[in-house]
């Protein structure tokens, strides 16, 4: 049989990179389409890169054309929180004039299955512990806003043009390849691990943890990673669904278990044998006190469950990743 090729926008970046792995391993050709504005063209080993932008509808209709994906996975998108409060023409006009026209290039091109690279943060402010698909959708910053008018926008299109799409709403995506091939390269870095993995290194800053005055047991903020490696392998999961007829929807992709940054910095020092210095600053404007999944609607309809997302094994992979070539 003819092997699938899959369109994946953002397929040089973390999230999408590690998944064009899992799908070459489940026997898809993922063809990644990426500026390369944040994304890294090392990440790109199994299949073709086409660099381009979100926003040229040509091109993706053409590459559609040449290619012929029987699905597009659509993870371009900028998605630093605090730029998207600051600069919140970008979000707009990348995340979602760009997604309008990505999707109207697969309506010319009659591709009718998509999966979305989605986020927790278009629920807002939790209004109760373990978030379920159903939390009301209420963003509090323009990057989440911009993820929410998508999934609006998928809902509208495939009720008028038939488009099947699965949402997948992350929490927080960590770690790194368990072959320590690819890994977390954002520039600049915001995230927990890579910098309190930099603070464990000789020439690293030390971290600074954002507020240690939340209604948590330990006073700072609870979030629910997830490994890279796991998320991926739900993408494949999400796009079989898909290919086997599923109708629209969107799940939550988490572990459903809380950890917080004292105890990420806690797991660090025991996994890297080496202190983290650290200190503590102010709140980080829209952190919530805790964000922890339900994500038992995805683990039911397919029988998932993360297997590398236990804290010691994503901060392990991230540690690999970080010293690689070294010594
Ligand atoms: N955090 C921190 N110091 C940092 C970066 C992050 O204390 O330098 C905290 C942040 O306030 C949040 C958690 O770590 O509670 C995870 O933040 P990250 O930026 O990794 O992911 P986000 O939750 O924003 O997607």
């Amino acid at each position: 049989m003819k092997q699938k090729t899959i369109l994946v926008t953002g397929g040089a970046g973390y999230i999408g990179s590690h998944t064009c792995k899992a799908l070459a391993t489940a026997g898809y050709l993922p063809v990644a389409y990426d500026n390369l504005a944040h994304g890294s063209e090392r990440a790109v080993q199994w299949g073709p890169l086409v660099r381009g932008e979100l926003s040229d509808g040509d091109r993706l209709a053409s590459v559609m054309a040449d290619y012929r994906p029987a699905a597009v996975m659509h993870f371009a998108a900028y998605a630093y929180v605090g730029e998207s409060v600051t600069d919140p023409g970008k979000y707009y006009r990348n995340n979602v004039m760009g997604s309008l026209t990505l999707l109207e290039a697969m309506r010319e091109q009659a591709i009718g299955q998509l999966v979305f690279s989605s986020t927790c943060a278009t629920y807002g402010n939790p209004l109760h512990q373990a978030l379920n698909e159903s939390h009301p959708q209420s963003p509090i910053n323009p990057y989440g806003q911009s993820k929410l008018m998508v999934e609006t926008m998928l809902g509208d299109f495939g009720r008028a043009h038939g488009l099947r799409s699965i949402a997948l709403r992350y929490f927080n995506a960590a770690g790194a390849d368990m072959d320590g091939t690819i890994g977390e390269d954002h520039e600049p870095e915001t995230h927990l691990i890579p910098l309190a993995l930099e603070a464990a290194t000789d020439t690293g800053h030390p971290l600074t943890v954002f507020g240690a005055d939340y209604s948590t047991p330990d006073g700072t903020c609870i979030r629910d990673y997830i490994h890279v490696q796991d998320l991926a392998d739900a993408h494949v999961t999400a796009l079989q669904a898909l290919e086997a007829g599923a109708s629209s929807t969107a799940y939550n992709l988490g572990t459903g278990k809380g950890v917080s940054v004292r105890e990420v910095i806690d797991t660090i020092e025991q996994v890297t044998g080496k202190p983290v210095p650290h200190i503590f600053g102010q709140r980080r404007a829209g952190d919530p006190d805790r964000l922890v999944a339900d994500a038992a609607k995805f683990q039911r309809a397919f029988g998932w469950r993360p297997v590398h997302s236990d804290l010691p094994t994503i901060i392990r992979s991230a540690w690999r990743w970080r010293n690689r070539g070294a010594g």
